[in-house]
C-alpha cells in the first residue's frame, strides 16, 4: 500500500512525499480512505501509530474547498494537553505546505486577545484545549455552529483530566450534520458511553492493543530501597552506567512534586536534566521541550500528563523513576523509545512497595520483565526493610534505627540531604504509590470528583468547568499535600 492509493489530493500527497513518508502508516490506511469520504471514525490507536497524519491528511484534503468565516472556524480538533495541540499545529504546517490553511491555536497559559485576533480573521482549522475553547465561546468571541469536521483526540486522557463534561458540550455546540473523527488508546466504557452518544455509524479502526510493548524496547527492573534517597541513588547509577550508550533520557515520576525534586537533585549532581510538568507555564514548557527536541538538554524528568502522546522521535532511554500506578501509563511511558525502527532501553527502578503494580504491568504487557542486577531478595537488608508497608511509624522510619545503619545511610545520601527537595521526603513517602485519582487533596478532590457525579446536571457542571478552565489544562492534582505542603511538615526530622 502506499500513500497515493488512499484518495488524498495531490497536493497533500506531495506534502507527505516532501516529509520522506511512502507507506501509510495502519492506522492512516484504515482511516484515511473513510475519512475522505466524510464518515465518522473512530481510531483506536495509541500515540506513535501515525495517528496525527490520519485526520491532518483528510483533513486538509477537504479543506481545499471553501474557505473561513470570522469567528467561526470550519473544522475543530480538540486536545487534552497544549504541547498535544502545539504538535497538531506543526502537522499542519508540515503536510499544509502547499496550502493556504488558517491555523488557529486556542491553549492556555497564552493571551486571550492574539489568539481573538486570529478567530476574527476567521480559521480553517481550530486546534484547542477544551477549557480555553469554552472560554473563548463563553466570551461570545467564537461561534462553532460552521464546524464540518470534529477531531477530538486522545480521548482516553481527557476523561483522566475531568474533561468529558467539556466534551460533551463541545459536541453538543458543533451542528449533528458534522463529521467526526474520533480517537484514543483505550475504551473504557465512559468513552464508549461518548461515542455511542455523538458519533454516527463509525468506521472503527483498530490498530494494536494498548498493552503491546514494542519488540526494540529493552526492559529491566532495577532494584531499589524505598526511600526516595535510595531510588535516586540507584539511578545516578544506572545513568552513569549507560552513559555510554544513552543518547538522551526521558524519566518519567508518578506526581508533579517527585519531578521537581528529582530534577533539582540531578542538577546538583551534575546531570544535564530539565523538568516538565503541569505547573509550568506554557513558554517554559515549550522550551524545555525543544531544548530537548534538539539535543541540547540530555535528560527530561516528566510526569506522565506532560509527556502523554509527545512526538520525540529518538529517545534512547526511558527510567520509570517511579512505578507507573496504572499499568497502562507502563506501555505509554516505554512507548517514548525505540521509536521509528529504532531501538531503545527502559528502566524501572522497582521498591518492595511496587511488587502489584509490577504484576499488573506484567501482567497487562503478557511478559515478564528480567531484573536487571538481581531482583528484590537481592537488596540488602537495611534497604529492603524500608518498606512504607513494613508497618512502623511513618516519622520513625529508618531514621530513629540504631545509629551505625543510620550515620550509613545518611553519609552515602548526604548530598541528597542537604538539599530542599530532601527535606519533604518524610511526608511525600508516606503517600509514595497511592493511585492519584483517589487520592487528590481535599479542595482538588471535590473539584474533580464533583464533576464526575455531576456528569448530566447541567448547572453544577458548568460551574465546575469555568473552575477548571482557569487551572492549567493538563495539571493533574498532586497527591496529599502536594506543593501546598505545610512548612512545618517539611522540617527534616533528626535522630
Ligand atoms: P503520531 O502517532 O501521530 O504521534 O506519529 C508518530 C511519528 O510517526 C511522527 O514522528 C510522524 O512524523 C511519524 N509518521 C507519521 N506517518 C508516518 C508514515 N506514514 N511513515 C513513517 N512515519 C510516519
Amino acid at each position: 500500500m502506499t500513500f497515493d492509493k488512499l484518495g488524498l489530493s495531490p497536493k497533500v500527497l506531495s506534502a507527505v512525499s516532501d516529509a520522506g513518508y511512502t507507506v501509510p502508516t495502519p492506522i492512516q490506511a484504515g482511516a484515511i480512505p473513510h475519512a475522505l469520504q466524510g464518515k465518522d471514525v473512530l481510531g483506536i490507536a495509541q500515540t506513535g501509530t501515525g495517528k496525527t497524519a490520519a485526520f491532518v491528511l483528510p483533513m486538509i484534503s477537504r479543506l481545499e474547498k471553501g474557505r473561513a468565516r470570522a469567528r467561526m472556524p470550519r473544522t475543530l480538533i480538540v486536545e487534552p494537553t497544549r504541547e498535544l495541540a502545539a504538535q497538531v499545529e506543526e502537522n499542519f504546517v508540515k503536510y499544509g505546505k502547499n496550502h493556504r490553511l488558517t491555523v488557529a491555536l486556542l491553549i492556555g497559559g497564552v493571551s486571550f486577545e492574539e489568539q481573538d485576533r486570529k478567530l476574527e480573521r476567521g480559521a480553517d482549522v481550530l486546534i484547542a484545549t477544551p477549557g480555553r475553547l469554552l472560554d473563548h465561546h463563553e466570551r461570545g468571541k467564537l461561534l462553532l455552529t460552521g464546524v464540518d469536521i470534529l477531531v477530538i483526540d486522545e480521548a482516553d486522557r481527557m476523561l483522566d483530566m475531568g474533561f468529558i463534561p467539556d466534551i460533551e458540550r463541545i459536541c453538543k455546540l458543533i451542528p449533528f450534520t458534522r463529521q467526526t473523527l474520533f480517537f484514543s488508546a483505550t475504551m473504557p466504557p465512559e468513552i464508549t458511553k461518548l461515542t455511542e452518544q455523538f458519533l454516527q455509524a463509525p468506521v472503527r479502526v483498530e490498530v494494536s492493543r494498548a498493552a503491546s510493548t514494542g519488540e526494540n524496547v529493552m526492559q529491566r527492573l532495577v532494584k531499589s530501597g524505598t526511600k526516595p534517597w535510595a531510588k535516586r541513588e540507584a539511578l545516578r547509577d544506572l545513568l552513569r552506567a549507560e552513559e555510554p550508550e544513552l543518547k538522551n533520557a526521558i524519566i518519567f515520576c508518578n506526581r508533579k512534586i517527585e519531578v521537581s525534586e528529582l530534577f533539582r537533585s540531578l542538577t546538583k549532581y551534575d546531570f544535564d536534566a530539565g523538568a516538565l510538568h503541569g505547573d509550568m507555564d506554557q513558554r517554559a514548557r515549550m522550551a524545555m521541550l525543544s531544548a530537548f527536541r534538539d539535543g541540547k538538554l540530555k535528560y527530561l524528568v516528566a510526569s506522565d500528563v506532560a509527556a502523554r502522546g509527545l512526538d520525540i522521535p529518538d529517545v534512547s532511554h526511558v527510567f520509570n523513576f517511579d512505578v507507573p500506578i496504572h499499568a497502562e501509563d507502563y506501555v505509554h511511558r516505554i512507548g517514548r523509545t525505540a521509536r521509528a525502527g529504532r531501538s531503545g532501553k527502559a528502566f524501572t527502578i522497582a521498591t518492595k512497595a511496587d511488587s502489584k503494580h509490577i504484576d499488573a504491568i506484567e501482567k497487562l504487557i503478557g511478559k515478564k520483565i528480567e531484573w536487571h542486577d538481581g531482583d528484590l531478595s537481592t537488596l540488602a537488608a537495611e534497604e529492603a526493610e524500608e518498606s512504607p508497608r513494613s508497618g512502623r511509624g511513618r516519622s520513625g522510619r529508618g531514621v530513629r534505627k540504631a545509629g551505625g545503619e543510620t550515620t550509613k545511610r545518611r553519609s552515602r545520601a548526604s548530598k541528597d540531604h542537604d538539599d530542599a527537595a530532601v527535606q519533604a521526603e518524610a511526608p511525600a513517602e508516606a503517600v509514595e504509590h497511592e493511585p492519584v485519582a483517589s487520592a487528590k487533596p481535599h479542595h482538588d478532590r471535590k473539584k474533580h470528583g464533583d464533576a464526575a457525579g455531576a456528569y448530566g446536571d447541567k448547572a453544577k457542571e458548568r460551574k465546575e468547568s469555568r473552575h477548571r478552565r482557569h487551572e492549567d489544562e493538563d495539571a493533574h492534582a498532586p497527591i496529599g499535600f502536594g506543593e501546598d505542603m505545610p512548612a512545618f511538615m517539611k522540617i527534616a526530622v533528626r535522630a
